[in-house]
């Protein structure tokens, strides 16, 4: 056998040994491609239209907010666990939540129910800066440091109970809520801004009404869009 055949019979038995292996990676185009079905399939033919919120659901590597061994379902239509009981939301739901939020470039975002980081970092390819707040500790720890591996140097992550919102940052020009309370939590509406929109799940356990909250001259005017089952808002002394 001359060099090359010996090189090329190497080369074979070394891929298919990765293959029965089960090691091969799977590669970031691979991933690309299903993103983009996924924003075709998922999004554009279920109805979401803005084009600023397809092109950050098209940009955003979802496969890196997952845990490793849920990465090769990253794009399927569904929320999948990222530990500690809770989980990342499905495509669909972000994209709509985020259109309902209409983000725009200037604006200081607040969100409640960090989680992966996933819904902040497609908020951080749309506004200014976005503030979010998770109450279990080592997934904020987790996605902070997610999000700065990917460069997302406009969320700003904290550790604590959202009910209570980041008075501190606030006003904000929208606020969107990724966990449920039972009801809309007074402190969060106070840190929205005049003319600022809340997008939010209330409701009880696991069966909740989304709301679109929009402040004007000081009064809400509220519209129900979809039913959603998000997990509940807990409270600080509850976690404990
Ligand atoms: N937006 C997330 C998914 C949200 S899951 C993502 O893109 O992955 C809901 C999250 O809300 C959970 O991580 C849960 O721990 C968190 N949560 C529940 N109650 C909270 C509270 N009072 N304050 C902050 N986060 C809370």
């Amino acid at each position: 056998m001359c060099r090359v055949q010996r090189v090329w019979q190497w080369l074979v038995i070394a891929a298919l040994t990765a293959t029965a292996c089960g090691q091969r990676p799977v590669a970031s185009s691979e991933f690309e491609a299903t993103r983009q079905r996924m924003v075709q399939r998922q999004l554009r033919e279920r109805g979401i239209k803005d084009e600023r919120v397809l092109a950050a659901m098209g940009k955003v590597p979802r496969e890196e907010f997952v845990p490793a061994d849920e990465r090769g379902d990253a794009y399927e239509d569904g929320p999948l666990p990222i530990g500690y009981g809770q989980t990342i939301s499905q495509p669909y739901i972000v994209a709509f939540m985020t259109e309902q939020l209409r983000p725009k470039r200037g604006d200081r975002v607040l969100e409640i129910g960090t989680g992966s980081g996933y819904q902040a970092a497609i908020l951080g390819e749309l506004v200014a800066e976005v503030y979010t707040i998770e109450i279990v500790e080592p997934l904020a720890k987790n996605a902070e440091a997610t999000l700065q591996r990917l460069g997302y140097k406009n969320v700003h992550v904290k550790v604590g109970d959202g009910y209570k919102g980041w008075p501190e940052g606030a006003p904000f020009n929208a606020v969107i809520v990724t966990c449920a309370p039972d009801k809309v939590p007074q402190s969060l509406v106070e840190q929205l801004k005049d003319d600022g929109r809340m997008v939010i799940p209330v409701g009880e356990q696991f069966a909740q009404q989304l709301y679109v909250l929009e402040k004007k001259n000081g009064q809400l005017k509220e519209s129900v869009t979809l039913p959603v089952r998000f997990v509940p808002m807990v409270r600080e002394a509850e976690q404990r």
